[in-house]
């Protein structure tokens, strides 16, 4: 088999780490040349005044914390896609002209498409298709990436991208919805209000809860690859929510979920019935 390559194609810096972090140290471990497509900079993150030391811009500061999540994971690469974060909806974020969910679909597409057949990776990652909860990025990166999947191999289109390469799998990381369900019933007792949480109040986890999307690959991984991926959480300091003492939603799911293992949804090759892979690469050529 000739050298296998991974990419991920994600909204903001973290969606990796905070999504699919112990996967992707795995498949480094495993000889897997790992690359990252990043929209944005994470422009429109909030964090305390303190981690702007020695930065003069956001996107600078976060991409400082992506490239030491790059180090820690072993990744082989990260790539910028040209875009600014949006912001949830609603925001002056969302107002920019630069923002990603600005930018036509078809264009962003072409952009990734670009990076697919520069890369040549086999397999491919990206959001669900309802971003997670519902980060209109996540969502933005969700479609224009199915996109290029699907345009990647074909030279009638984007012919300005490079020679055509067709990626072979495409995986959507997903959330188990189980522990999702769980999490929305045991939030009034920790007094949550699963329909307003997050920063902004604007994140409704109990009708994200109602979406089950089907999880066809688990990938587990042992004990250095997630302390790999605990180290790379660690960069994102200005986005981990500095409460040591208050039970957050991020404590609660952590406690819930099974810390060795990922989970995804296999969009392409089409999955008919139940499917329980445990290898993004199996039937890889
Ligand atoms: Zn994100």
């Amino acid at each position: 088999m000739t050298d296998r390559t991974l990419l991920i194609i994600t909204a903001h810096p973290d969606d990796e780490t905070f999504g699919c972090g112990g996967t992707l140290a795995r498949y480094v471990s495993e000889g897997v040349k790992v690359y990252c497509a990043c929209a944005t900079r994470g422009e429109a993150g909030t964090f305390e005044p303190e981690h702007m030391k020695g930065f003069s811009s956001v996107g600078d500061m976060r991409w400082a914390e992506f490239d030491c999540a790059k180090k820690e994971l072993g990744l082989a690469g990260i790539i910028h896609l040209g875009y600014r974060d949006s912001g949830m909806t609603g925001s002056e974020d969302n107002k920019n002209p630069q923002a990603f969910t600005n930018a036509p679909v078809e264009e962003a597409a072409g952009r990734i498409v670009k990076v697919i057949r520069q890369l040549k990776p086999q397999v491919i990652i990206t959001s669900d298709p309802v971003g997670g909860y519902r980060h209109p990025d996540h969502i933005a990166v969700h479609k224009a990436s199915v996109k290029a999947f699907e345009a990647a191999g074909d030279p009638a289109q984007y012919p300005e991208a490079g020679p055509a390469y067709k990626p072979q799998k495409l995986y959507y990381n997903v959330f188990p919805h189980n522990i999702l369900r769980i999490s929305v019933a045991l939030m009034p007792l920790f007094g949550q209000d699963p329909r307003h949480l997050g920063k902004n109040h604007d994140v409704d986890l109990a009708s994200i809860a109602k979406i089950k999307f089907p999880i066809h690959a688990v990938i587990k991984f042992l004990k250095p690859m997630m302390k790999k991926r605990d180290q790379a959480t660690a960069c994102y300091a200005s986005q981990l929510e500095n409460r040591p003492r208050r039970r957050s939603l991020l404590d609660l799911l952590q406690k819930l979920s099974q810390d060795d293992r990922d989970s995804f949804m296999r969009a392409s090759p089409r999955v008919n019935g139940r499917l329980h892979e445990k290898d993004l690469f199996r039937g890889v050529q």
